[in-house]
């Protein structure tokens, strides 16, 4: 059986003085639920919301790492840098970091290896845009993706994988995919993992939904069969929407 997870992702939002304070409101709202929960932040905010949240089961997130194990990359944070402040998972691929940042299913794949590498769990993000959902291409894209980027990669760190289904055009955008396109997609990404590594492995993967998930709609789209969680950008700024999300 897997475990619901509900991961929050705040792009480039909260200074560490406001990533504190909502850690602290959180704190005071959030139960223990049967749901697993993520807080995934800006590097900067990364070691004062582990403190934050240290004897709690809210675990933390980086949105993005290298995959070099040092270097002269400037700019750039390593995975030992997250493992030494105790991350726990790690975002790798989102649509922003391919739209605007170069990333590429080649650089999502040794991301992914160099991740697998040690304890930090990978939030691997596909996803179409409407252009390619409006030419029906929405399924080659995102089969291609996860075939690219998990390209080389064992079966046994495959099920420590999470993978977020995050259409493009859903994402910042208030239009969220219906319950049934999420499902669909969904669904095709197990059914490729089974493809890829049968289905034992595929069983273990948490597969989420992502694109403008609010307390409104959260219901709704964690009761669906083929969802176990989701990846939420603007409602997890707010401690109370985050945890009505979490509470669905
Ligand atoms: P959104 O973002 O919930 O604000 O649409 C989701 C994401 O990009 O992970």
């Amino acid at each position: 059986m897997r475990i619901p997870f509900i991961a929050g992702n705040w792009k480039m939002f909260k200074t560490k003085a406001e990533a504190i304070a909502f850690a602290e409101e959180f704190r005071e709202l959030y139960k223990d639920t049967d749901v697993q929960t993520a807080i995934c932040a800006p590097f900067t905010n990364l070691e004062a919301l582990k403190e934050a949240f240290a004897g709690t089961e809210i675990k933390v997130g980086a949105q993005n790492v290298h995959f070099a194990d040092e270097g002269a990359f400037t700019g750039e944070i390593s995975v030992s840098m997250l493992e030494e402040i105790g991350v726990d998972f790690c975002i790798v691929g989102h649509s922003e970091r391919r739209q605007y940042f170069g990333e590429t299913d080649e650089t999502v794949n040794k991301k992914l290896k160099k991740l697998f590498e040690g304890p930090i769990r990978p939030i691997l993000c596909v996803g179409e845009s409407l252009e390619e959902r409006d030419a029906d291409k929405a399924f080659d894209v995102v089969g291609g993706q996860i075939k690219a980027d998990l390209e080389g990669i064992d079966a046994a760190d495959v099920k420590k994988l999470v993978i977020a289904y995050e259409p493009i055009w859903a994402i910042g955008t208030g239009r969220t995919a219906t319950p049934d396109q999420a499902e669909e997609m969904c669904a095709f990404i197990r059914k490729t993992l089974i493809e890829l590594y049968g289905e034992e492995v595929s069983d273990e993967v948490i597969i989420q939904y992502g694109g403008s998930v609010k307390p409104a709609n959260a219901t709704e789209i964690m009761n669906m069969d083929e969802i176990d969680g989701a990846l939420v950008g603007g409602a997890s700024l707010k401690p109370k929407d985050f945890m009505e999300i979490i509470d669905f």
